[in-house]
């Protein structure tokens, strides 16, 4: 079985270059800030269990996941470092599962978390670390950041619960222009500085206070004012900058994705190609089937304008991409054979092809390109 996961069409994931991201990171950070590796949704399609395994190698200390089930695969692998749910749980079964398997919940309004103290209490569970979602501007999850105290005075009270951390999540981070990114760092400050000055004993004591986060990706390579305790990175680990303009360090390019030539044929001049002919031939062309599809994750809006590397030279790709399938135009490279290795994504010689490119080209960002390949796709260790 292990020979046949490339038979096809697969995901390359590269734990060095992850390993790589994460070291640079940790250079951008003082000995005060942790990172925390964000491994939702299967870790941005890279696989959530060995990306975990390796950034906790490299330096990374906090693991931040989406759901509970997230939280539960990175337990039965044996990785026992904080996990933090950064979504919303508020039901019996999801909070038994926190209890049972470790993990931290995210506490965003004050009906959940009266639903987490009472379930804890009816479970006799020992003390759960908490972490409050101030809302300072996404206009996502958490309260509005006016009500911090209220909110901090209500789970502080509260049996069972003890705040863990206080964090808020940045809305334009990428941008050029900072306004939005500083009124949301002004307005967690003052958040924070309300309720260090309520009677709340909190910050009182080094040892227990909460800790404070709020950069993503973008704020830790632009803003070291914004490190706070930690940082919460997901897309530069990859290897991605999320925005051109912000590059201090040098970041890889974890995930590749490749696929071999199923046929190749010579199809003559006028020859439709591929479904709705939305490709016909001006000339005799040397054609190679290509084994992966939309079905694996390459969108088909990119049908007849993506150019995919084979031995190292761009090829355009012909004709709508069907679920399982994608034609090429292989007339400039001479003898191509079937079962050669084409590169979708990623590096073949000098030539790249980044989740950028793609993202550009179709009016969307580079994580929705991360996330989009399915499980048929292998993920492969390199
Ligand atoms: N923190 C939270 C709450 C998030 O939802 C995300 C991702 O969307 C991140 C951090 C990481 O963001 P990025 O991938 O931009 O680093």
């Amino acid at each position: 079985i292990a020979t046949m996961r490339c038979d096809r069409a697969w995901v390359e994931i590269n734990l060095a270059a992850l390993a790589h991201n994460i070291r640079q990171l940790k250079h951008l950070l003082s000995l005060r800030t942790q990172l925390m590796a964000v491994v939702k949704a299967d870790a941005y399609g890279h696989g959530a269990v060995t990306v975990a395994e390796t950034v906790l190698q490299a330096g990374a200390t906090w693991l931040g996941v989406a759901t509970v089930p997230e939280g539960i695969e990175l337990r039965e692998a044996g990785i026992t470092a904080p996990i933090l749910i950064l979504g919303a749980t508020h039901t019996l079964e999801q909070i038994k599962a926190i209890a049972h398997w470790q993990l931290q919940p995210t506490l965003c309004n004050f009906k959940q978390a009266l639903v987490f103290a009472e379930a804890l209490t009816a479970m006799q569970s020992e003390v759960l670390p908490v972490h409050i979602k101030l809302d300072t501007g996404m206009s996502r999850l958490g309260p509005p950041w006016q009500q911090a105290v209220e909110f901090v005075q209500l789970i502080a009270r509260l049996p069972n619960l003890k705040i863990a951390s206080i964090y808020s999540h940045l809305a334009t981070a990428e941008s050029p222009d900072q306004t939005i990114l500083r009124q949301q760092q002004q307005n967690f400050e003052q958040a924070i500085a309300q309720i260090k000055h309520s009677k709340l004993p909190l910050f009182q004591d080094e040892q227990t206070q909460p800790a404070l986060h709020l950069a993503n990706s973008a704020a830790t390579l632009t803003a070291s004012d914004l490190h706070y305790d930690m940082v919460r990175v997901g897309l530069a680990m990859y290897g991605l900058y999320p925005a051109c303009h912000l590059s201090p360090i040098d970041l890889k390019p974890v995930m590749q994705v490749k696929a071999r030539i199923a046929q190749v044929k010579t199809i003559p001049t006028g020859t439709g190609v591929s479904y709705g002919h939305k490709f016909i031939s001006d000339r005799p062309i040397q054609l190679a089937v290509v084994g992966i599809g939309y079905a694996d994750g390459v969108p088909r809006n990119l049908s007849n304008q993506m150019t995919v590397l084979v031995r190292g030279q761009r090829v355009p790709q012909i004709g709508a991409i069907t679920m399982d399938q994608l034609m090429l135009d292989v007339s400039a490279i001479a003898d191509v054979q079937e079962g050669e290795v084409v590169t979708l994504l990623g590096e073949d010689g000098t030539e790249k092809i980044s989740a950028d490119d793609w993202a550009t080209q179709l009016n969307t960002i580079s994580w929705e390109i991360l996330c989009s390949f399915k499980h048929r796709l292998p993920r492969i260790a390199i």
